[in-house]
């Protein structure tokens, strides 16, 4: 076999195309790594639409992961004190299903819980939709979206009536001006950032602006950077469309005939005049004009956000205030224009299309409306009223939940909350109480298995098939092109096993991905999402389509009912095979022409108006004061992937970052003393952490960063997350992990360990109030804070 695979990276948003090669190729070398492991090849997909044949270091390494420290079978334990023991599936699958009909019967179906991830394939999240919305009847699923696009979720559902980025690719290299706030693209999202920058300077006309505290690479690419005060987005937003109303570079017609609400919005940003924006922001008046006459000069504006924006306790209200700024001047619907939310995950937006979080459905339907719930209801044959109308708890609520004794199952798959949750000492005591939990994941050890009863073992990326949907709507095939390792197995797999255990027979009688992919798309018909053209065997014959693409537009409808049972006709244990021929089944590649959504200006809205909205900002839900007077920022680097469970097993990427750091600004660092590489304390009101100093002019006075990426399996002192808060945004509950109030000691090892920490007392932030740990005993402090921290030696691992 030496025709490559064609797939999808299994990291970001972005959905950059892969081509993946066996270790061993006739008359070449096998392929190993430094240890002599045979190493899968992976390189770009030129005929990939999004990507177009680029990766960056993350997708080039990729390979290097699958095959170190993988959990290769059930684990079961009694109590989180005792060792995990090896299991049959059998004794697994018995121990789960009879610990939930015992929930059900005391509980009731709202005392399970399960939370996912934007790593799940659709179909994954399509069957969890089923087992727990469907036919138990909790809408207790939520993922790791919700940590990361919730804001840009609600906020597009408020203000266009569905969800869905309208942009794509393309306009990166069609745009006038792109306008980045919130998103350190040229790290987190390269791809994306390098079809951006190649347009900027093939066409010097091409402005950039990007709004971020920090001076990142995309930052000093820029024409303009903006070095705000974290917590003023919108303000400056407000600002920006304060001064376009005044100059009247408004698109009138587009305002009078394709939405509502203006003439109040337009209320609300008289009151931003520059003198005062500027102020609040912390910038140059002639750089808040000149960011206005970029937006004015330009007929083709496209924003760019993702986690600066989301990560915030009015969350939904930045995105809406993005949003309005490209509804006051026409820039959407059309080639190089629109608010384009950039997708953490890779399968984030297949999350939302399949109704992945706690207040969703398949199809973008939303739980609440009762027509969206009849039809599925109808879809999967349960009887009326069996879908709960109200949202199911969302993820911080998971952990309030166990707090108050109320989750009696909690089912984590494909993700790590013991490092990515906010308040981690909160997170990990939460999950200490857990009467049982499951933790499905392809790796052990990582941290959240700490808190696990029993561990399932999953396949991960090119072990299983399903598809995948990036940030422009892409969906891409990725095939099994190997065998998983042990006993692992497919998430969707388990779930439907789960359900057919718990008396669901019919309901999860699938032979394959591809019927579970059928079923689902069906129910996107009609819908916003409408998938209803794509299929398991079209995806592979023609390669990675966008939608909506719906059945009716399909030339040949018959054609996918072909492809269908084609794939049907493979049976499951043979997907290995078919995944290695799977460029026979490949038609010559076609050329995908890229969709926006709202071309007509028609948008989802009952009156098919988009609707602005208008906000005053509250800032900060946790404002510095004298105790605590820095703002701690979080956020990712180039080389790693979210909690390290793949990117610290690769040797090329832990070498160029092995450790966590604090960035601050040189004036901040002279005053405290602080000098390169030194140890700081960083101290906020629910916990501390230690980084080595990185003393540089690439970040504002006043702010720090550090990044989010390590947990206790990987650092000793520095989990960002042990001092962030979990204040959410009321509306995409969204938590603000973007900013909090610490203070700062350079330290010296000595005065490290047992610390006064009598002044971290914790005042209630706004209305909410966040527990404090600091009544508890130091050493309790520090027990629940090494939590995570999982023995790295096991001999089942291997
Ligand atoms: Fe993978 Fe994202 Fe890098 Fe593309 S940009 S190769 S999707 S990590």
């Amino acid at each position: 076999m030496s025709e490559p695979i064609k797939t999808l990276c299994p990291y970001c948003g972005v959905g950059c195309g892969l081509e993946v090669l066996p270790p061993a190729q006739s008359g070449k070398a096998t392929n190993r790594d430094d240890q002599g492991r045979p190493l899968w090849q992976v390189r770009g997909d030129r005929s990939h639409p999004s990507s177009k044949g680029k990766v960056c270091v993350k997708g080039a390494t990729v390979a290097e992961s699958l095959d170190k420290n993988r959990l290769k079978y059930p684990m079961m334990r009694d109590s989180l004190d005792q060792e995990f023991q090896r299991v049959s599936w059998e004794q697994a699958l018995g121990r789960i299903t009879s610990q939930m009909q015992q929930v059900i019967q005391t509980q009731g179906a709202d005392g399970i819980c399960m939370y996912g991830s934007g790593q799940f394939q659709t179909e994954d999240y399509y069957i969890a939709q089923k087992l727990l919305k469907g036919c138990l009847g909790t809408n207790n699923f939520d993922a790791n979206s919700r940590l990361c696009m919730s804001s840009a979720v609600a906020g597009y559902i408020q203000s266009f009536g569905s969800d869905g980025p309208p942009s794509c690719y393309d306009d990166l290299e069609l745009t006038d001006c792109a306008f980045l706030i919130g998103t350190n693209t040229a790290d987190c999202h390269p791809i994306v950032y390098n079809r951006l920058r190649m347009h900027q300077k093939k066409n010097r006309k091409v402005k950039m602006i990007v709004v971020d505290p920090r001076q990142t690479k995309a930052a000093k690419d820029a024409d303009l950077h903006l070095a705000i005060q974290p917590g003023t987005d919108m303000d400056l937003l407000n600002g920006i469309a304060h001064l376009l109303l005044r100059w009247g570079e408004l698109d009138t017609l587009f305002i009078d005939e394709c939405t509502q609400g203006f003439s109040q919005f337009a209320e609300v940003i008289k009151a931003y005049p520059p003198e005062m924006v500027a102020r609040r922001c912390g910038i140059r008046i002639d750089h808040l004009e000149q960011a206005a006459h970029y937006w004015a000069e330009s007929s083709k504006v496209l924003s760019l956000w993702s986690m600066g924006v989301n990560q915030s306790s009015e969350g939904t209200a930045k995105v809406r205030t993005i949003i309005n700024l490209h509804l006051m001047t026409g820039n959407i619907g059309k080639p190089g224009a629109g608010p384009f939310s950039l997708t953490g995950q890779p399968n984030a937006m297949g999350g939302r299309e399949a109704g992945g979080l706690c207040h969703i459905l398949p199809g973008y339907r939303v739980v609440k409306n009762p027509s969206h719930r009849q039809e599925l209801e109808q879809a999967w044959q349960l009887a009326p009223g069996s879908i709960n109308p109200q949202a199911g708890r969302d993820a911080w609520s998971m952990i309030t939940g166990l707090e108050t004794g109320d989750v009696g199952v909690l089912w984590v798959a494909a993700t790590n909350p013991a490092v990515s949750m906010p308040d981690l000492v909160r997170t990990k005591k939460a999950l200490l109480r857990s009467p049982f939990t499951i933790v499905q994941d392809a790796y052990y050890p990582m941290e959240t298995a700490s808190f696990a009863h029993v561990v399932l073992p999953a396949a991960q990326w090119g072990e299983k098939t399903g598809t995948m949907t990036n940030s422009e709507r892409v969906v891409t095939l990725c095939p099994k092109f190997r065998s998983a390792p042990g006993e692992a197995r497919p998430d969707w797999e388990i779930f439907a096993e789960v359900g057919r255990r718990l008396g669901f027979t019919k309901e999860f009688d699938f032979a394959n991905s591809a019927e579970v992919y059928q079923e689902f798309v069906q129910l996107t018909q009609g819908r916003p999402c409408d998938m209803s053209g794509l299929s398991h065997g079209r995806l592979r014959q023609q390669g990675s389509i966008q939608w909506p693409c719906p059945l009716a537009e399909v030339k040949d409808p018959k054609s996918i009912a072909l492809t269908c049972s084609t794939e049907r006709n493979i049976p499951q244990d043979q997907e290995e095979a078919k995944g290695l021929f799977s460029n026979l089944f490949r038609a010559k590649d076609e050329p995908i022409v890229a969709k926006r959504l709202y071309t007509n200006g028609t948008f989802n809205t009952p009156d098919g108006r988009a609707n602005f909205a208008a906000f005053h900002s509250k800032g900060l839900a946790e404002p510095i004061d004298p105790n605590y007077p820095f703002v701690l920022t979080i956020g990712r680097l180039y080389e790693h992937w979210h909690t390290m469970t793949r990117t610290g097993r690769i040797d090329k990427i832990m070498k160029k970052q092995p450790r966590p750091f604090l960035e601050i600004h040189p004036k901040d660092a002279n005053k405290l003393g602080v000098e390169e590489s030194m140890m700081v304390e960083v101290r906020s009101r629910r916990g501390t952490a230690r980084f080595a100093a990185r003393v540089t002019e690439a970040i504002i006075p006043g702010t720090v960063f550090v990044p989010m990426h390590w947990g206790a399996l990987w650092t000793d002192d520095g989990e960002a997350n042990l001092l962030t808060h979990p204040e959410s945004c009321p509306i995409s509950l969204e938590p603000e992990l973007k900013a909090c109030a610490v203070n700062l000691t350079p330290v010296s090892v000595e005065n490290i360990v047992g610390g006064d920490r009598s002044q971290t007392i914790t005042p209630n932030l706004r209305e909410m109030s966040i527990e404090t740990e600091v009544n508890q005993p130091e050493s309790d402090y520090q027990m629940v804070k090494s939590l995570g921290k999982p023995a790295k030696d096991n001999s089942l691992i291997r």
